[in-house]
């Protein structure tokens, strides 16, 4: 009798062994199949859609929907489905967001919740739920929590009912999927947050480009010269670093238009600054001052040295055709140079600057006016003195 016993126990020992065996294996290897999808999607659309299809895949569940909280709008919405006709969705909404509905008691309680729709008979429900009924006999609703919060409602369909080790599984598979759900829409938010950057960056440089160049050349603008130039005198006064000006213009440019016609004279024109520009080196700048007349600044240079360049200058302009391969217009510039004084010792006051940078502008200028009454195509320079 004892024996028979002991045989009984080990016997009913084994079966429940084999039978847990089976079940906590088939358990894992659901949830690690389940934990498959999670991985290697960052797409935010692409990965709720994997996610809801292998769930209905897992549970051999017929259809699904997810719906995710956006937080601008403080409301749950329809981030994804699979095979669910439009009408229901809209009977199915109204029972997740009215008050009392599954939104609400999955926020105060976050746990799976099983509706068996067979098994309703609720009065104030029994419109929308019967409705269900005829496309599905059950769902669950599958609350997604990250960081303590509702973020998510998976909601799947099935004919079958739901049995508990499927509702244990989504218990467990659900704060994984919450988590990679989340940080896919923060990915999602980053990248349009920088493209959206980039397009206001974009934008700005745009705006600023137009506000410092020249239409018509490309090179930079007056405003943008009148600044740069008093910025570069700070700068050359406090490390007594020498700078120079050269004023640039066509000689008898009127000619030209009234020759061959405002474009051409256009034409004309952005050549010539091409040529100025691409004659001097990255740290000089070339622009337009206005007309036929441009300047270019030039730090660290000497009245000397802004001499020779502009007498290069006037020779490149003088050997140059333009307006090529139409025609091949000769011209002739004339240039006016003029260069810092010695600085005194003391730093500049802004009063001073500005006094410098007038000075300097009306002694180039002034060598201009003296090249032009000279006969043109000449190089003359005044140098200013404090
Ligand atoms: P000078 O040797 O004394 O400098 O004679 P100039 O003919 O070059 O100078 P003037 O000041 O008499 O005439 C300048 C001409 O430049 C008059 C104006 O119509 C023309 N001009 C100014 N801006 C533009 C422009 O953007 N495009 C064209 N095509 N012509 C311009
Ligand atoms: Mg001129
Ligand atoms: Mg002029």
């Amino acid at each position: 009798m004892t024996e028979k016993i002991i045989l009984a126990v080990i016997v009913l020992a084994s079966i429940t062994t084999v039978y847990f065996h089976y079940y906590t294996n088939g358990f894992y290897r659901k949830l690690f199949r389940l934990e498959d999808v999670l991985s290697g999607e960052l797409d935010y659309f692409q990965l709720s859609k994997s996610i809801l299809q292998k769930v209905i895949h897992e549970l051999a569940a017929n259809s699904g929907l997810l719906y995710w909280h956006d937080d601008t709008k403080n409301e749950f919405k329809l981030k994804t489905l699979h095979d669910i006709p439009t009408d229901r969705i809209s009977i199915l909404t109204k029972l997740l967001k009215q008050p009392g509905g599954f939104f609400e008691r999955l926020e105060q309680e976050p746990v799976p919740i099983v509706i068996n729709l067979n098994q309703i008979i609720s009065a104030d429900d029994s419109k929308e739920f019967g409705q269900l009924k005829t496309f599905c006999k059950n769902f669950m609703l599958i609350p997604l929590i990250n960081n303590k919060k509702l973020q998510g409602v998976l909601i799947i369909f099935s004919n079958r009912n739901f049995d508990q080790k499927q509702i244990l599984l989504m218990k467990y598979f659900a704060p994984h999927m919450a988590v990679h759900l989340d940080n896919a829409r923060l990915y999602q938010l980053t990248k349009e947050t920088a493209v959206e950057n980039a397009r206001l960056y974009l934008n700005l440089s745009k705006l600023y480009q137009q506000a410092t160049s020249d239409e018509l050349t490309g090179l930079y603008n007056r405003n943008f010269m009148m600044q740069r130039l008093k910025e570069e005198l700070k700068k050359a006064w406090r490390f007594k670093q020498p700078l120079a000006i050269i004023f640039a213009d066509v000689d008898f440019f009127k000619k030209v238009n009234d020759e061959y016609g405002h474009q051409m004279g256009d034409r004309l024109l952005t050549e010539f600054g091409e040529l100025l520009k691409s004659s001097v080196c990255e740290y000089d700048v070339a622009c337009r001052f206005g007309g036929e007349e441009f300047v270019i600044l030039l730090p660290h240079t000497t009245l000397e040295n802004a001499e020779e360049l502009a007498e290069r200058l006037r020779r490149k302009t003088q050997q140059h055709y333009f307006c090529e391969p139409e025609k091949q217009l000769t011209i002739t510039a004339s240039f006016g140079v003029s260069a810092t004084p010695i600085f005194p010792e003391t730093l500049p006051s802004p009063e001073a600057v500005d006094q410098l940078l007038e000075t300097l502008i009306a002694r180039a200028d002034e060598a201009l006016y003296e090249a032009k009454e000279n006969g043109r195509n000449l190089v003359k320079s005044k140098p200013t003195i404090l």
